[in-house]
């Protein structure tokens, strides 16, 4: 069923009007195939679980019928910086600068960001070099924002802009057509005729209370297709030392049982893709517990928890996933 090459995008299905995303799926090579699943994070029904939507998605026929008799041979998770051009922060900084999606230059119509993550190593590294050959050093590289704002970068990005914003404000379908032709006459004339579309609210401030939400039920994972999420945890090969002070700081301690719990029955427990938020029964009280070592640094938490009360640090030693082929 391997064809080196095949490239399989979708939108929607099985997130229906819960949530914005859509799935990859690229032959690859070695007969292996790699399969993702997009969720939007700006998702208001905190009972959605993003694991279980990608479960859901292996099993439907397109993507069964495929994936029948295969292997798991690694599993990983990231959140993708989609704000674009209007939320691209200031590139350097003293001694550093900020690459591809790390300052979020990602083409999301196009599903791609490689491109612009090579261009911006080379304009970093062309402004880089300039500094050196002037005898600076440990300064702002100003030229690398400069030729990012001023050059093929912005470029693709600007033409795109307003595709995600009207995608989360208006829903999928209305962002196909008005960001559809947004894009065609930015194409054509180099001005979009829709100007700058705001992206609103945070991806925490769109979290919506659980009571005015159902639970979602989900389908038990079948161990052939689908799994559980601490099974494929394995896969993604993570490690911390367990000895460490845990990576991922909370603000206020109490705000897991005495805020997100009440309020948005603690979303932390399926967002995260790892598993490493739980709350368990202790002595007849609710407790927060954080598996650190689980962690597969998605800084999904950092970005979603409603109450912006987690705070995702570097861990010891360069501790972390190790993807093998991903
Ligand atoms: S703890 Fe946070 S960064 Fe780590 S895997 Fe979970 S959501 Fe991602």
């Amino acid at each position: 069923k391997f064809k080196k090459g095949r490239v399989v995008h979708t939108m929607g299905w099985p997130l229906g009007r819960n949530a914005g995303g859509g799935s990859f799926i690229y032959h690859f090579e070695n007969n292996q195939v790699l399969v993702g699943f997009v969720v939007h994070l700006n998702y208001e029904n905190p009972y959605l679980y993003p694991y279980a939507e990608f479960q859901r998605f292996k099993h439907h026929p397109m993507v069964a019928e495929l994936l029948e008799g295969a292997k798991r041979v690694a599993y990983g998770a990231r959140a993708i910086s989609e704000g674009g051009w209007q939320s691209m922060p200031q590139l350097s900084f003293a001694g550093g600068v900020l690459l591809g999606c790390s300052a979020g230059m990602v083409n999301v119509p196009r599903i791609k960001g490689n491109h612009n993550a090579m261009i911006s190593g080379i304009e970093a590294a062309e402004a880089a070099a300039a500094a050196l050959k002037a005898g600076r050093e440990g300064d702002r590289l100003e030229t690398y924002d400069a030729a990012v704002r001023g050059g093929a970068i912005a470029r693709d990005l600007k033409k795109v802009r307003n595709v995600k914003p009207i995608w989360s404000r208006l829903g999928l379908w209305p962002s196909l057509v008005l960001g559809g032709f947004d894009m065609w006459v930015a194409n054509l004339t180099g001005r979009n005729p829709l100007g700058t579309w705001k992206h609103g609210k945070t991806d925490a401030q769109a979290t919506g209370k659980a009571g005015d939400f159902e639970p979602i039920d989900y389908p038990r994972p079948d161990g052939k297709l689908s799994f559980d999420r601490l099974t494929n945890v394995a896969f993604s090969f993570t490690n911390h030392e367990e000895s460490q002070p845990s990576h991922l700081k909370l603000k206020d301690p109490s705000v897991p049982i005495d805020v997100n719990l009440p309020d948005y029955a603690e979303p932390a427990q399926r967002y995260c893709p790892a598993g490493v938020y739980e709350v368990i029964e202790e002595g007849g009280k609710p407790r927060f517990q954080i598996n650190f070592q689980n962690c597969v640094h998605c800084k999904t938490c950092d970005i979603k928890d409603p109450s912006q009360n987690i705070v995702w640090t570097t861990p010891q030693g360069g501790d972390g996933p190790n993807y093998p082929n991903m």
